[in-house]
């Protein structure tokens, strides 16, 4: 992959692209068949991803005729390849031998003894599938997770709905944290020209997940003037989820555990904003048992903060605070949910959410247009990247474990062909005009945030 390297830092032509033969085998993470039971009876907190990622050489499947190779410059760590790396809630091998029974060839290639992961990701076209029309070789692209087949009729509504739709890098092989990644031409999307191949890989995923979730009529159509309780807020989707909510003129109250993430929310223009660490809240009194007025507590802050109860709840964390959202999420407000990073058996009280005419509504990744509209504003400069620090792709288990321990801030890159980080960044101009303090807010951040409370 060095001569790709080489070509791109070079600026290389597609023709000169085209003469450099594809190697039989490319660099990347994957984790193994084999280790699956690697941490049976151990407590999630003491899984180490730092074990059971590896980063060696693996042969490059066959390209189907509406994909594309990508050259992958970098990536990013998102919560999925944590829960790869930790075999949870389940080896994700499941769904790779799921398309091993496909009746489909290309869908069998992905049932493999290892799976490559990895959900972002920003590069170059190295080579196109005789069935691809609007990509070419050498186009810089940025690479969204929705897998779907366009040929399947359930998705034509919209593609998240589709009977087969997957997550590319976490429920298909060949991701996008290695050298080389092989995609559907549906996933591809302009590489954002004043950014740098790291700052572009780290958006696509989170980002559009909270532009589905709040900008989206498949989300929270969020209006003018409504209040967001974000969970999260300096976190992958919850950093994204703040400058929605800015953007749209709606008043973003941000949850986060450290003083130092007030701070940076403050710098990113959230006014309102609790430390959970700070304020101890105990939602649960014991495992079984919810506590109501510590709800009522967190309810009566949110109150003091913003004058009103919240329109809109950005509901992530799951079982340890589920019930706290319903209960503070305004009469007629909605309870957007989109994961359960601390539990999926969820407990609420119904009576707060029926008798107040309360919605919880479901969502998960985005839709080609959704992720694509997301996109055009990180283009735009209307939108910044939240990346924080930056990994080689031989360090990918350190810094998988970060985001695992929470001991990181919105994302955390991954650099795979690109030497060393700030490269590739095509149109200066944009990015004085855009701003480098907003751009690398949370770069500077990330120097000072080491470690958080759960
Ligand atoms: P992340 O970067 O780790 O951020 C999550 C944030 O949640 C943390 O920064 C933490 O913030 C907060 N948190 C953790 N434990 C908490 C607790 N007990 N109570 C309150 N807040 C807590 O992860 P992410 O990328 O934002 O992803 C969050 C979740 O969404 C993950 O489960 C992920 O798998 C899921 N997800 C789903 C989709 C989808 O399409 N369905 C897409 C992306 C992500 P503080 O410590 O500062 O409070």
């Amino acid at each position: 992959m060095n001569s790709f390297r080489q070509a791109i830092e070079a600026e290389a032509s597609p023709e000169e692209l085209r003469s450099i033969p594809i190697p039989e085998t490319y660099r990347a993470a994957f984790v193994r068949k084999d280790e699956v039971a690697m941490f049976e009876g151990l407590p999630s907190s003491e899984k180490d991803p730092r074990k059971s990622l590896h980063v060696e050489e693996v042969p490059v499947p066959e390209m189907a005729p509406d994909e594309v190779l990508v050259a992958v410059m970098a990536s990013s760590i998102n919560y999925n390849t944590v829960w790869t790396s930790l075999f949870e809630p389940l080896p994700t091998f499941a769904f790779l031998e799921r398309l091993g029974k496909s009746s489909s060839y290309w869908n069998r290639r992905h049932d493999l003894p290892y799976h490559v992961l990895g959900s972002d990701g920003s590069g170059v076209i190295l080579r196109t599938g005789s069935a691809v029309r609007n990509w070419k070789i050498g186009d810089k692209v940025v690479i969204h997770c929705n897998y779907v087949d366009d040929q399947d009729p359930t998705g034509h509504d919209d593609s998240m709905l589709s009977y087969d739709q997957k997550i590319w890098g976490f429920e298909s092989n060949f991701g996008g944290l290695a050298d080389l990644t092989l995609v559907k031409a549906n996933q591809l999307m302009p590489k954002p020209t004043h950014l740098s191949w790291e700052e572009a890989a780290c958006n696509a995923l989170c980002n559009s997940t909270s532009y589905r979730m709040l900008v989206s009529k498949n989300g929270a159509s969020l209006k003018q003037g409504q209040r967001v309780l974000i969970w999260g807020a300096t976190g992958g989707i919850g950093g994204y989820a703040v400058q929605y909510a800015l953007n749209g003129g709606a008043t973003p109250i941000g949850v986060v555990s450290s003083e130092d993430k007030v701070e940076l929310l403050h710098d990113l223009g959230c006014e309102a904003v609790i430390n959970r660490s700070e304020k101890k809240y105990r939602f649960w009194k014991d495992e079984h048992t919810q506590d109501e007025s510590e709800w009522r507590r967190f309810g009566k802050d949110i109150r003091s903060l913003v004058g009103d109860d919240p329109d809109i709840v950005f509901e992530h964390p799951g079982r340890q605070t589920f019930g706290a959202s319903v209960f503070v999420t305004k009469r007629g407000g909605l309870i957007m949910t989109c994961a359960a990073t601390t539990g999926y058996m969820i407990e609420y009280d119904n009576r707060h959410l029926w008798m107040k005419l309360k919605t919880i509504k479901s969502s998960h990744f985005a839709n080609y247009r959704e992720a694509w509209d997301a996109n055009k504003l990180i283009c735009e400069g209307k939108i910044q990247p939240i990346l924080s620090a930056t990994y080689s792709l031989q360090q990918v288990g350190e810094a998988t474990n970060l985001v695992h321990k929470n001991q990181h801030e919105g994302k955390v890159g991954i650099l795979c062909l690109a030497e060393k980080p700030n490269m590739g960044i095509d149109n200066h101009e944009l990015r004085e005009k855009v701003g480098e303090d907003k751009i690398t807010l949370f770069a500077r951040y990330g120097k000072t945030i080491g470690s958080s409370n759960n």
